[in-house]
């Protein structure tokens, strides 16, 4: 199943004929009392209003993908989690680009993953593709990171890795945008609009194996990212479990799971277009503040 944020705030089925309205699936979601809980309502009960989510698809005519404006998938996480350093070759070309490496290389030296830690990004820096990204800092350097995004399904802490892939609801295409410079990453990696995930959440039985996924990155068409996910460093079970092992993590929650070389910098005006095996295609404008 794939299923979509639209509009305004629209909740939609992606089938082949387009974008189906589900909006009225809400409806069927516990009413709430303060305080409320942590993660995202939709991605909580997403196993059980499957049957219904596609009755209602049912009842409805699509709208063509391209007369909809895609909005983040998921829309209360608790966290967004970066992977960083997360394949081989974007390792090496941190390490000879010093820019790219400001705040964490010591001595000429990446540190390694295990070394490094995961991170976090802010939520308010959370947007869907037709939202554009700003540029905040055009003095500085804003680079691309394009990613495979996944999305937790339940409330899990501790749990190991040959489980992990159990409380997964889906997949997306993110992408980690960064200002290049010292301070830490939770700090240039949050600035409005910098966490960017869409088109679509597709369901994790739907996706299937999220270790064997080609996918690329261009900027006005040209060619800048292109790998497999299966040549990640910390697999994407392994991520889940060393990320539980530090927070309890909760419906809705994040996780970009690291790119790959090839990372560099947008200006207000380009157009970055992200394809990924198993997910689609996703295009996003930058923008001036
Ligand atoms: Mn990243």
């Amino acid at each position: 199943m794939r299923l979509c944020r639209y509009n305004d705030n629209r909740i939609g089925l992606v089938r082949a004929g387009g974008v189906h309205d589900v909006t009225s699936v809400l409806q069927s979601l516990p009413k709430l009392t303060y305080p409320f809980p942590l993660g995202d309502q939709l991605i909580a009960h997403l196993d059980s209003l499957r049957p219904e989510l596609e009755r209602i698809a049912d009842r409805v005519k699509p709208v063509p993908l391209a007369d909809v404006r895609f909005l983040s998938p998921v829309a209360n996480p608790s966290k967004v989690i970066g992977t960083p350093v997360n394949y081989e070759d974007h390792a090496a070309e941190a390490i000879a680009d010093p820019v790219i490496s400001l705040a964490h290389a010591e001595h000429g030296k990446q540190r390694k993953i295990e070394e490094a830690g995961l991170f976090l990004k802010a939520t308010s820096s959370l947007i869907g593709p037709s939202e554009g990204v700003v540029i905040r800092f055009p003095e500085r350097r804003t680079d691309h990171e394009a990613e495979l995004g996944l999305v937790i399904g339940r409330r899990v802490s501790n749990i190991s890795e040959q489980d992990a892939l159990s409380a997964v609801a889906g997949y997306a295409i993110a992408l980690d945008m960064v200002v290049r410079g010292t301070e830490d990453r939770s700090f240039r990696k949050s600035c409005d609009t910098f966490s960017v995930l869409g088109p679509w959440l597709v369901t994790a039985d739907e996706l299937g194996d999220p270790g064997a996924l080609n996918f690329s990155l261009t900027v006005n068409g040209e060619p800048r990212q292109q790998a497999n996910t299966r040549d990640m460093i910390v697999g994407v079970a392994r991520q889940i479990a060393w990320a539980s092992s530090m927070y309890t993590l909760y419906p809705g929650d994040i996780i970009m799971t690291g790119t790959p070389a090839g990372v560099g910098p947008v200006r207000a005006g380009d157009t970055m277009s992200v394809t990924f095996d198993g997910i689609g295609a996703m295009e996003v404008r930058v923008r001036a503040a």
